[in-house]
């Protein structure tokens, strides 16, 4: 599980990290975008909650989340990134896993302080296509507003701005915070540095995974 606060630089590298170990890369925000933009009845009921920056109710996030685990093949390494961010969240997942003779192995957390993660946020963009990450400061595309990854157009989030960034981050240092405490009481609780160049944290990280 990789733990970060809104622009901790989790996604990105969450992607890096499932390539190099050959994770399976399950990220809750992905999933419920997709369900948006297909909209089906879970991606519409989801939509309102997100777009006010709150957290989608607990009893759709996790059976999202643990039937797309239940999809996998038994063998296959999972990395979650966003999922769980609430206590229940947390307690639901260990419980799901019990059944499927599967557990959690450890849990990473992205140290980034509040200032920072505001100004990260406030430049960044993602690709229609397939989410993936640029920042206008500090990660631009080669071609201004098309990926080029993919080739498709970069939008900004509709919950990248203004009052649904603070929401997101208050939810964030209020509640998904206490899992530091639920996991280390599991010992399975590892902290870094955040606030390094994202090749020092992919190194750091890859330090305390191994
Ligand atoms: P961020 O972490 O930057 O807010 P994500 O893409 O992970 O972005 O999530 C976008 C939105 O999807 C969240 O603001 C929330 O509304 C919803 N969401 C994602 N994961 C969860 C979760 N585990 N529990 C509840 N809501 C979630």
């Amino acid at each position: 599980i990789l733990i970060g606060a809104q622009g901790s630089g989790k996604g990105t590298q969450a992607e890096l990290l499932a390539q190099e170990l050959r994770l399976f890369h399950l990220a809750s925000g992905d999933l419920f975008r997709q369900e948006m933009a297909e909209e089906t009845e879970l991606g519409v009921k989801a939509k309102a909650f997100m777009d006010r920056g709150e957290l989608v109710p607990d009893e759709i996030t996790i059976s999202m989340v643990l039937n797309r685990i239940k999809r996998l093949p038994a063998t296959q390494g999972v990395l979650l990134d966003g999922f769980p961010r609430t206590i229940p969240q947390a307690k639901a997942l260990d419980s799901g896993l019990q059944t499927i003779k599967q557990q959690i192995d450890l849990s990473v957390y992205i140290d980034v302080p509040r200032t920072e993660l505001l100004d990260r946020l406030s430049g960044r963009y993602i690709c229609q296509a397939h989410q993936h990450v640029y920042n206008i400061h500090s990660k631009p595309s080669h071609v201004p507003g098309i990926c080029d990854i993919d080739g498709s157009e970069l939008m900004q989030r509709s919950d990248d701005t203004g009052e649904a960034i603070q929401k997101r981050l208050n939810i964030f240092f209020a509640e998904t915070i206490q899992l530091l405490d639920y996991y280390d009481a599991q010992h399975k609780l590892a902290q870094i540095n955040g606030n390094q160049s994202s090749y020092q944290v992919q190194n750091t990280l890859l330090e305390a995974i191994e």
